[in-house]
């Protein structure tokens, strides 16, 4: 069977720092894949370069098979590969829906200068996958007004408006209280199960990791010091040593 994500060998240093060294693991569709390691492990340069923001000084990242390590941001966006930030990205002028018919025209490259039109054709769709992530009720209010772990959701719709078949999530829930976190990211695994859309994620809480993640790598200095479920992740000795600290 082909992996939906296999990367293989990844490596990238800035100037004498190892960042990634010989990083390599695969994703399933549908899975939940959790990325741990202490500040400065190389988390963020693995999804740059997973999603394209990065050029690999070696490695091959495949999507579905395609290598993929040397295209351009929107080239792997268009292949599938989506992405949230760590602080949310949304236009706060506009209503919570128009940022959702912004994306999906933005998925269908139809962003120009007159966009409403056209937008007024993606409402459904923009208020479909509002009632998926729970943020339907709030269409109509502009973004500036709502609660931060709000915004998330809408960013998720927003990132969901392509159909991606990967997304990436580095630090999805920095800044947002502990029972909102779970909210998140417990919806977002219902939704990777749904679409059978893989999810790559970053997360400082280990309730959430242990809690959502099918599967968990652990990175220490660029490299990966172990891989497997959040049973054994959590009992494994040497992660407890290196980074869990206890
Ligand atoms: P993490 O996301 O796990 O906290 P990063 O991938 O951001 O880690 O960083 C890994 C290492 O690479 C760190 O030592 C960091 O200082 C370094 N680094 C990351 N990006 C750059 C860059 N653009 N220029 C120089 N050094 C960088
Ligand atoms: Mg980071």
């Amino acid at each position: 069977m082909t992996a939906l994500l296999q990367v293989a060998g990844l490596s990238k240093a800035f100037g004498g720092v190892r960042a990634v060294d010989g990083v390599g693991f695969s994703l399933a569709p549908g899975e939940m894949l959790a990325l741990i390691g202490p500040n400065g492990a190389g988390k963020s340069t693995t999804f740059n370069m997973v999603g394209g923001q990065l050029a690999p000084d070696s490695g091959s990242v495949r999507l579905a098979g395609q290598e993929i390590a040397d295209l351009p941001p929107r080239a792997v966006w268009r292949l599938g590969v989506g992405r949230t930030f760590q602080i949310a990205e949304t236009f706060a002028s506009l209503s919570v829906v128009e940022n959702v018919q912004m994306a999906l025209l933005s998925a269908d490259r139809r962003i120009f200068r007159f966009w409403r039109p056209a937008a007024a054709h993606r409402l459904p769709d923009a208020l479909a996958l509002l009632e998926r992530v729970g943020m339907r009720a709030q269409a109509a209010r502009p973004c500036s007004e709502l609660a931060y772990g709000d915004v998330k959701r809408v960013e998720l719709a927003m990132a969901l408006a392509h159909a991606p078949r990967l997304l990436l999530m580095d630090e999805p829930t920095a800044g947002m209280a502990p029972a909102e976190r779970l909210a998140l990211m417990a919806l977002t695994r219902e939704i990777a199960r749904e679409r059978r859309m893989g999810v790559l994620f970053t997360e400082h809480s280990m309730d959430v990791v242990f809690g959502q993640a099918d599967r968990v790598l652990v990175l220490v200095r660029g490299q990966l010091l172990a891989e497997g479920t959040p049973e054994a992740i959590q009992q494994d000795a040497r992660v407890q040593a290196a980074y869990l600290g206890s």
